[in-house]
């Protein structure tokens, strides 16, 4: 474990803002083999950069650490595919053909939406299972098992139309060796796509179940403007679209002048407050279920879920199992926690269901209607325990 003295976008100082105590991996469930003794735990410290505001965990987990069981498909998620054929047709709009790279290309879903749109497209990812599945998918382009750095972009030097990293910047722990190799890979006039979790939107929810040792940094348009700035790139564009509960995404380049940008103060002491709003009002419905002797569950088992057991220490005696439509995460354990997850078909209407991928409500509660009308209960364990609202720009 890496302790982090300075601001790894600036190296600026860096001061302590939020702390969640040791908390185990998030997406580190656990098999039946480990729960005699179950996983590591690690202090989850946040941090802010007193330079460029960047907001980064004060301990870094070695990735090896981390990755070596990912579990995450993105193609498991049908929002997640739609919104990948609307990024890539997006794409298909302002940077029209050639070599698209996607950095962190998990199984391939938007590669292959990519190829769709015409391009010639290359993935770059550290798991490699996923890896394989990706090039099942693909008719021309392959994927690289690699993570991603300034010298796996030498493979691809000065060739690429458009690099895209979506959900991957924050995962780097080495920020400006991304960019060198964003830099490297890119064609002079080519279009960086980046998209982030959103910070504001973390904020404003008291979301910090999103913050978790594979995230290691957390940016507003600030933050990353400035990374972005320090490799010589201008923002053409950025918004936030209604995805992950807030995902910023910013679109860059070398060929224009940036578009202004307004600095964001972080208002940690409301986020500390909102944030016990949030548990009481979670613990409150928690409570009515058990009153009205009804079960509780999460719907879901992402990492969301296992940051949201532990720090609120819900336990079996609370919380009896996950549901959750992933087969690989089918039999396994929430880590810390030990809660059981088992596939959604065994979601009965007696119970009262958490639902831990809020950021889906809407679409959770049109594919659960008749869950509901028998009787079952969904619970959205958000501040004011409705879908999240996306801040506008
Ligand atoms: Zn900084």
């Amino acid at each position: 474990m890496l302790i982090r003295e300075m601001c790894d976008s600036c190296s600026g100082p860096l001061r302590d803002v939020f702390s969640m105590g040791s908390m185990p991996l998030a997406n580190s469930l656990l098999k039946a083999d480990d729960l005699a003794s179950p996983g590591e735990a690690y202090p989850l410290v946040v941090a802010e950069c007193t330079e460029c505001s960047l907001v980064q965990l004060r301990y870094v987990v070695e990735p090896e650490v981390m990755y070596s069981d990912y579990r995450f498909f993105t193609g498991a998620s049908t929002p997640n595919t739609a919104l990948f054929r609307s990024l890539a047709q997006s794409i298909k709009q302002r940077v029209g053909s050639g070599l698209a790279i996607e950095i962190g290309s998990n199984d391939g879903t938007l590669l292959e939406a990519m190829e769709v749109e015409g391009f010639d497209v290359a993935g770059v990812d550290p798991a490699k299972t996923h890896c394989e599945i990706a090039r099942k998918r693909l008719t021309r382009g392959t994927t690289i098992n690699a993570y991603w750095s300034e010298s796996v972009a030498a493979a691809f030097a000065g060739r690429a139309d458009v690099v895209v990293a979506c959900n991957v910047l924050g995962h780097s722990d080495n920020l400006n060796d991304f960019m060198s190799g964003v830099s490297r890979a890119l064609k002079p006039n080519g279009i960086f796509v980046v998209e982030v979790q959103y910070l504001q939107s973390l904020l404003e929810e008291a979301g910090f179940e999103m913050m978790y040792h594979e995230h290691v940094s957390y940016f507003d348009e600030w933050s990353l403007g400035a990374l972005l700035a320090r490799h010589g790139f201008a923002i053409e564009d950025w918004e936030v679209i209604d995805a992950q509960c807030g995902t910023l995404r910013m679109w860059a380049s070398k060929t224009t002048i940036s578009m202004p940008i307004e600095f964001r103060k972080h208002d940690w002491q409301k986020f500390r407050s909102d944030l016990e709003s949030r548990r009481e009002y979670v613990m409150s419905r928690i409570d009515d279920a058990i009153s009205n002797r009804r079960p509780v569950c999460f719907y879901g088992a992402p990492a969301k879920a296992t940051q949201l057991a532990n720090f609120w220490k819900l336990g079996t005696d609370t919380v009896e199992l996950a549901t959750d439509t992933t087969p690989a995460k089918q039999g396994l354990w929430i880590p810390g926690a030990l809660i059981p997850i088992v596939p959604r078909d065994q979601l009965t209407p007696a119970y009262t269901a958490i639902v831990m991928a809020w950021n889906f409500y809407r679409q959770i509660i049109a594919r659960e209607s008749e869950f509901v009308a028998a009787g079952g209960e969904l619970i959205c364990p958000t501040l004011k325990g409705e879908p999240c609202i996306t801040p506008t720009r």
